[in-house]
């Protein structure tokens, strides 16, 4: 029997990836759209038009295909399919794409918030496979968390937000975070909340080591200058650096209290950086959880690396099937 086929549609900041899959994670086809700027009357129909025009390239008809998933930033109904006010995208808003979707494709479909569909990529393709209770964590300009217990993706009630570990408060009185709360997590420890704390630590210090490496440019300043400043033993940078593991110790070690999963699966940091971002991490990590739940974790980082998007909405499409 031929394997089951699948659609994904992955929502990004930048793009918008849409790919055709087999259940057991081969992409058959796929592409890459620019989403700068886009008005979603005119992407919507051109989501269809690309989902017609890859299943074709991958030997298939849309009605053919088991079901589709959307991989979507928060904020978002995810009860309803309909994206909200996604960052980087001002004119979608209040967009019901899995309406769209469902009724211009004719087939089932689901929509889940992205750090969740990273979570299924992961179970369904990647470090998660033989995993049963895990946790995926995003670790990119922000931090957001898949949640997998009990072998079943955790989503929470109404509203449908489990999994918002970066919005939890570790600081009291503590820095601002984006979201709007003071003292999260994600306020010290997501990429961007680290590089605007560098710049606004060192915008007076031009001799400082980061300072002279982008020759005073301040918005050049990112998580990768930084973890060249810590390579090169700058002291500014250690520190911050020994900061920044403390406190991933701290998320990671309540993670760990709480679910005791097999796995914590890091995304975007901890696989680009390594042993470097991870090793201080392990280090601290006793301080913050019981023996016997870390002892049964490992952190490890994410298998599917920066191609994680690619299986995200054809893992939540998946998921869907099995949950039907
Ligand atoms: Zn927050």
């Amino acid at each position: 029997m031929p394997e089951d086929m699948l659609l994904g549609f992955d929502i990004g900041g930048t793009k918008i990836g849409v790919g055709i899959g087999t259940a057991s994670g081969k992409i058959l086809a796929s592409v890459k759209l620019p989403n700068v700027d886009t008005d979603p009357a005119d992407v919507l129909p051109r989501l269809v038009a690309e989902a017609n025009r890859l299943a074709k390239e991958a030997g298939v008809a849309v009605k053919d295909l088991k079901a589709f998933g959307i991989s979507a930033p928060f904020p978002a109904d995810a009860a309803k399919g309909i994206m909200i006010a996604p960052p980087n995208n001002p004119k979608w808003r209040n967009v019901p794409i899995l309406g769209y979707l469902r009724d211009n494709l004719g087939i089932d479909g689901c929509f889940e918030n992205d750090a969740n569909c990273g979570a299924l990529a992961e179970w369904f393709f990647g470090a998660g496979r033989d995993c049963r209770d895990f946790i995926y964590l995003t670790m990119s300009t922000g931090i957001g968390a898949g949640i997998v217990a009990s072998g079943r993706l955790v989503r929470g009630g109404r509203a449908l937000s489990a999994g918002e570990v970066g919005h939890t408060c570790v600081e009291l009185n503590g820095r601002k975070c984006s979201c709007g709360l003071v003292g999260c997590y994600e306020a010290y420890c997501g990429g961007r909340a680290v590089a605007l704390r560098v710049r606004e630590e060192l915008k007076d210090q031009p001799e400082s080591w980061i300072m002279k490496r982008v020759k005073g440019d301040l918005k050049a300043i990112d998580m990768i200058i930084l973890t060249e400043a810590v390579r090169a033993q700058d002291p500014y940078a250690l520190k911050l650096w020994d900061e920044i593991a403390l406190r991933n110790a701290q998320a990671f070690g309540t993670l760990i209290n709480t679910f005791n999963p097999e796995k914590l699966i890091l995304g975007t940091m901890a696989w680009a950086i390594g042993d470097l971002y991870l090793d201080p991490i392990r280090k601290y990590l006793p301080r913050f959880c019981w023996e016997e739940p870390r002892l049964a974790c490992e952190l490890v980082p994410s298998a599917l690396r920066g191609d994680i998007g690619s299986y995200a909405g054809i893992a939540a499409a998946l998921n869907h099937l099995k949950e039907r």
